[in-house]
């Protein structure tokens, strides 16, 4: 039998508020450049490595608020033409013809026709990666806000290098990876196969949702197809001489249905039937059902993973067809967030006064799944939700509109400056990424367990 660690790993080699109050505190987020030489003269107690990563955060925090325009056009331009998964080449395009100008080193297609890694480098030191999503979803555009994160991107990035290059200490490396694909492609999985986070030693991103959740729980999630296979015959005349695939697929839905009663709460499956028959006069010989199987960490997708089966199976069996799976090799797993890391964020947000509550509703805490839950498995990292003024859902019209208005801006540039002011932590104060990477360790012991 294997080990929890073991089929772990299996399982990530087979994956080849709501409310406009927050303004309030946004206005006074505007004068961080005053309120941070206050900041310092209160805690005289502050090392130097403090004191300079003060005045770093508020070079990078003037320089997002002075560039604001520009990011703004950025993810209008994104907005404005929706790209799927894998198919963003105007976003890949318009990004890295940005960074290019802003004089980063770009590596255009970095392993992905629409990924892209972008250097600049200030001495040896940590390596900080920011990553950027720029796809959209079919028919509904940017209803996950992923213009946004490209433009948060872009900003954080902006903050950080011009941070370093007024430092007086050559302080380390940042990344900005373009990464493809979330949207039910996991372009970040093929580029952590292709080797793109070996050289990285943390990755952050912040996403746009309803509300502000600095360390949300991201599902694992594992899809498949379930295909039944029976024998078609007149449905009249000798339905007794077919095989109905109909049945098979109404009985595996039906399974699942009763099997949730005995699911773990923090666990989801849900699908659909994505082919149900030809026509009503013929006892239907192929059927097939699409379902996504999740759980808070790889492991209990795992043990989930078994019970569908013999859903799937025994559907099957009752109706005489046969079953295939077809499993999508790039499964997502659950988002591991650092903890020291995100506790930096939360400190940085606080500074802008802007307040996260750890101890959220679980139900609000619990999201879909995000492919940087495996860069999370690679690489300590953080994934935090940053509301745009709105309570509706992603993955809506009304998200849509949202994510492409004036009104969600102020939030995206208040999220990159929380990010930019995390990664300066970090590159200034070197003894970090040792508590980092201590968290980081214990954190994969206790997910394979
Ligand atoms: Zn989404
Ligand atoms: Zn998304």
């Amino acid at each position: 039998m294997l080990s929890s660690v073991a089929r772990m790993h299996t399982f990530l080699k087979d994956s080849g508020l709501r409310n406009f109050r927050h303004l309030g505190s946004l206005k006074r987020s505007d004068k961080l450049c005053h309120v941070l030489p206050t900041f310092l003269y209160i805690n005289k107690s502050y090392t130097s490595a403090m004191a300079d990563s003060s005045s770093l955060k508020q070079i990078a925090c003037s320089t997002i608020e002075n560039r604001k325009e520009e990011l703004n056009q950025l993810s209008q331009k994104i907005w404005c033409n929706p790209e799927l998964k894998y198919e963003e080449h105007q976003a890949h395009d318009l990004l890295t013809g940005f960074l290019e100008k802003e004089r980063f080193k770009v590596e255009r297609n970095h392993h992905l026709p629409t990924a892209f890694k972008a250097i600049y480098e200030s001495g040896l030191g940590v390596t900080v990666a920011v990553i950027c999503e720029y796809d959209a979803l079919p028919e509904i555009g940017h209803a996950c806000g992923h213009n946004l994160i490209a433009e948060l991107g872009v900003a954080a990035s902006l903050g950080i290098k011009a941070a370093l290059e007024q430092s007086n200490s050559k302080l380390g490396k940042l990344v900005v990876l373009g990464t493809p694909a979330e949207e039910m492609g996991g372009g970040k999985i093929d580029l952590i196969n292709a080797g793109a986070f070996s050289d990285i030693d943390i990755a952050m991103m912040a996403h746009p949702k309803a509300f502000d959740i600095s360390r949300p729980i991201a599902l694992a999630n594992a899809i498949v197809t379930v295909r039944y296979r029976g024998r078609p015959a007149h449905a009249s005349s000798l339905p007794w001489m077919g095989l109905n695939a109909l049945d098979a697929a109404v009985m595996c839905y039906q399974g699942i249905a009763c099997m949730r009663q005995q699911m773990k709460p923090t666990c989801r499956i849900h699908g659909i039937i994505t082919n149900g028959g030809a026509a009503a006069n013929v006892i239907p010989e192929l059927t097939e059902l699409e379902f996504m199987v999740r759980g808070p960490t790889v492991v209990e997708v795992e043990e989930l993973k078994k019970k569908a089966i013999q859903c799937f199976e025994a559907a099957a069996t009752m109706t005489g067809c046969t079953v295939e799976l077809e499993w999508v090799p790039n499964a997502y797993a659950n988002m591991v967030t650092n903890s020291t890391l995100i506790s930096l964020y939360e400190e940085n947000a606080s500074k802008l006064g802007w307040h996260h509550h750890t101890e959220g509703k679980p139900e609000l805490k619990t999201s879909g799944s995000t492919d940087m839950g495996n860069v999370s498995y690679v690489v300590p990292s953080i994934h935090p939700f940053f509301n745009i003024g709105t309570d509706v859902s992603n993955h809506s019209r009304v998200f849509t509109e949202v994510a492409g208005s004036p009104g969600a801006q102020p939030y995206t540039l208040r999220a990159a400056k929380a990010l930019a002011m995390t990664a300066l932590d970090v590159l200034s104060q070197p003894q970090l990424i040792n508590r980092i990477k201590e968290d980081f360790q214990k954190d994969l012991e206790t997910n394979s367990s």
